[in-house]
């Protein structure tokens, strides 16, 4: 007898079904609940504080226009040609002079241009797990991240934060307890700077001993640092990877601090990844594009980006401040870490209140403000009483407008809930 399902393309009917065939990773895929929001959050009557939209609007669109149009003219071949999968090697020099600016000694050798940060977070993911391996990552996540780990059948072991970061004790505690279930820790995964979506910025005492008991387990460091250079008062931390070369990779990306929309980020590494991550390149973009390569690398090189990076965190701090100023207003029952930089406020719940926010969320929206649920940065379900709040791109006044909305939804919805 024929075997028709040889192929495992046949659905429950015995019809030939394309989407049966998908691999058992596919399952482990879902549309996150950031995405899923989008479309209701991008209505022009919501507010939204959902998306992490930066706020581009004060970006120096004439300049930019002129380096394109000069680069266009006189580099028009190199720039829409194919490039090396490293990517381009003067951008990469300059890159090393922006990490300096965190303390982190970096050559172009060690650095591999990527498609953003989100596409190293993949690359690193591919390179060093299998399915069943262990990432340990701080809870509350990002969500992206979340969707990588979870696209490489990996188990995602939470760490506990408190307001400065990772809490050590716990962390060591976690590695231990994995390690007696037989697992294999691949590497914890850290944003220390302005973390999404809990705020939380690692303190700086506490970097150097994170280093040192991950070096103690021998479990690699993936340090995703795409907020660092926004701190509202221009502060920069030191980076984990200075600590230790040997042992952490580092994603940056431009998107934040420039525009997301040319899809350039880097991975600094060991020379032992960079061959492979070079290779992962090839696999999946052949190159890095060399037009978006090439106009950041003129930008930062023609234009003073530093005083536009003074004028974003001028701007991200006032819009954070009203945030805050609302919420101490109309609800100072929910707490908050004050976040020093980034783009995100971790709004939580009174503390027995019953408030679900996933389930809220219809109401808010229906008063015309949109979040994120805080279940989305759980991969267990927890988060249910928090909120994250985005202030980096609606203007101060929708923000206080959101805000109020918010408030007065929550206090119909539960009017016995003292907010
Ligand atoms: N890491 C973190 C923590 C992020 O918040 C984001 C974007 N939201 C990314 C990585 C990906 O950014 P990009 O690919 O645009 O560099």
């Amino acid at each position: 007898m024929v075997d028709f399902n040889r192929n495992g393309y046949i659905n429950s009917k015995g019809d030939f079904d394309i989407a049966e065939g998908f691999a058992r990773r596919v399952d482990s895929m879902r549309a996150s609940e950031i995405r899923a929001l989008f479309a209701v959050a991008n209505r022009p009557e919501i507010i939204s504080l959902a998306g992490g939209m930066p706020y581009l609007g004060k970006l120096p669109f004439d300049e930019i226009s002129k380096i394109m149009e000069t680069l266009v003219r006189e580099h028009g071949p190199k720039l829409w040609q194919y490039g090396v999968a490293q990517g381009d090697e003067e951008l990469r020099e300059t890159i090393t002079k922006i990490v300096e600016l965190e303390g982190l000694d970096a050559t172009a050798q060690e650095t591999v241009i990527t498609a953003g940060s989100q596409q190293g977070l993949d690359s690193i993911t591919r390179l060093f797990c299998d399915a069943g391996d262990v990432i340990l990552a701080e809870a509350p996540n990002y969500v992206g991240a979340l969707g990588v780990f979870r696209s490489y059948q990996v188990e995602v072991v939470n760490v506990e934060l408190d307001e400065e970061g990772i809490i050590l004790a716990k962390l060591e505690k976690t590695i231990i307890n994995t390690r007696a279930r037989g697992k294999r820790i691949k590497f914890l995964y850290s944003v220390p700077n302005f973390q999404n979506p809990s705020g939380i910025t690692l303190a700086v005492d506490r970097r150097k001993p994170l280093v040192e008991l991950c070096k103690k387990y021998g479990i690699m460091i993936l340090e995703d640092n795409p907020y660092g250079l926004l701190s509202f008062d221009g502060q920069l931390y030191p980076t984990l990877r200075q600590h230790w070369k040997e042992g952490v990779i580092y994603l940056g990306s431009f998107s934040k601090f420039i525009a997301p929309g040319f899809r350039i980020g880097w991975i600094i590494s060991p020379d032992s990844v960079r061959d492979k991550l070079v290779l992962s390149n090839e696999s999946v973009l052949l190159c890095p594009s060399n037009a978006s390569s090439l106009t950041i690398e003129a930008y930062l090189k023609h234009f003073d980006w530093k005083t536009q990076l003074s004028a974003y965190r001028e701007g991200y701090k006032d819009r954070c401040n009203q945030m805050i100023e609302t919420i101490d207003e109309l609800l100072p029952n929910c707490k908050y870490n004050k976040p020093k930089g980034g783009f995100f406020l971790w709004l939580e719940m009174p503390e027995g209140s019953g408030v679900n926010s996933k389930d809220f969320l219809e109401a808010a929206v229906e008063a015309g403000v949109a979040y994120v649920p805080g279940t989305g940065f759980y991969d267990n379900g927890d988060g249910e009483n928090f909120m994250r709040l985005s202030f980096c791109y609606p203007s101060v006044e929708e923000i206080e407008q959101g805000i109020t909305r918010l408030a007065n939804a929550l206090k119909k919805t539960y009017p016995e809930v003292k907010f």
